[in-house]
């Protein structure tokens, strides 16, 4: 693969970042998952946003701008012939040489800018989405800036190896008996027309796919509720489902070993999925 660091294209076993780098030493950095459809960036100008906002939060300087970073992903897609696949971005707050609990001088300390892509032939045409994902719930025991979308990522990795090892695909949190989000993507149930999903806060990432999915819902004429809901209500809920950029719309099928409806992806998540793939596709860049 040929991968992105800092201005530069390499073979990735020729990439090198310092080892006092603080996005390796103190999970200080940010991150940004686009996926590729046809070759063409899905949503780019929403992860430049929230890019750029995530960075700002943590007092870090936006290394790249939106023109150069769109043409960093194009070009990356170029040469490592991406279809189908995820472009993965990174941006670290760097290091001045040293290890110090304090941020280094922005003035002086250059931000790491790592991409990469990952190919995955079949990402819209998803078996697992035909199927649909069972869940297990958790409880939430994640920071209080789960808006940042930060490489701190190790109890979301930890929450999809419980929901392995319970035979399932992946986990939902709970925080004071309410869903906050999946491990890697934000959580809806459906009741008869209505889709109801958490409203945006510091308590969960303000998904990129969310935003999209919610508009061509209302669009469609559905009901949207945002607020909060318990493991109980989504267990007695009609469908659920996830989204996320890398999964688009994933229906779930079981929560916490109890089947929702017939226990197959149901009518509602499947239609959000494929109304989201078609318009996404017609605006990608
Ligand atoms: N919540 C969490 C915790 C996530 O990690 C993700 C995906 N990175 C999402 C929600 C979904 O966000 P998006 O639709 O922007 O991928």
């Amino acid at each position: 693969r040929t991968v992105y660091v800092n201005g530069a294209y390499l073979p990735e076993n020729e990439a090198q970042i310092s080892i006092f780098d603080r996005g390796f030493l103190m999970a200080d950095g940010v991150y940004e998952v686009t996926s590729v459809l046809d070759g063409k960036l899905i949503d780019f100008d929403g992860h430049a946003v929230r890019l750029a906002r995530s960075l700002s939060e943590l007092e870090m300087r936006n290394p790249i701008s939106k023109e150069d970073l769109l043409e960093v992903h194009r070009e990356l897609v170029r040469a490592n012939e991406i279809d189908e696949g995820l472009i993965y971005l990174q941006i670290t707050r760097g290091s001045d040489g040293d290890r110090d609990f304090a941020f280094p001088d922005p003035e002086t300390t250059e931000p790491t800018v790592v991409l990469f892509t990952q190919n995955k032939p079949g990402l819209a045409d998803s078996p697992a989405a035909k199927k649909g994902a069972k869940i297990i719930s958790i409880e939430d025991i994640r920071w209080g800036r789960r808006d940042i979308k930060t490489v701190q990522l190790l109890y979301p990795s930890m929450g999809k190896m419980m929901a392995k090892k319970a035979g399932c695909d992946d986990a939902w949190m709970v925080e004071d008996g309410f869903v906050t989000e999946g491990t890697s993507n934000n959580a809806y149930i459906v009741k008869g027309n209505k889709i109801i999903t958490r409203a945006l806060s510091n308590e969960i990432l303000h998904g990129i796919t969310r935003a999209a999915v919610l508009r061509f819902a209302r669009e469609a004429q559905m009901e949207v509720e945002e607020r909060n809901f318990t493991i109980d209500e989504a267990k007695e809920a009609d469908e659920a489902f996830t989204t996320s950029a890398s999964a688009f719309v994933m229906p779930v099928v079981e929560i916490d070993g109890v089947a929702l409806g017939d226990g197959t992806p149901g009518r509602v998540a499947p239609r959000l999925r494929e109304i989201y793939l078609d318009e996404m596709r017609k605006v990608a860049v």
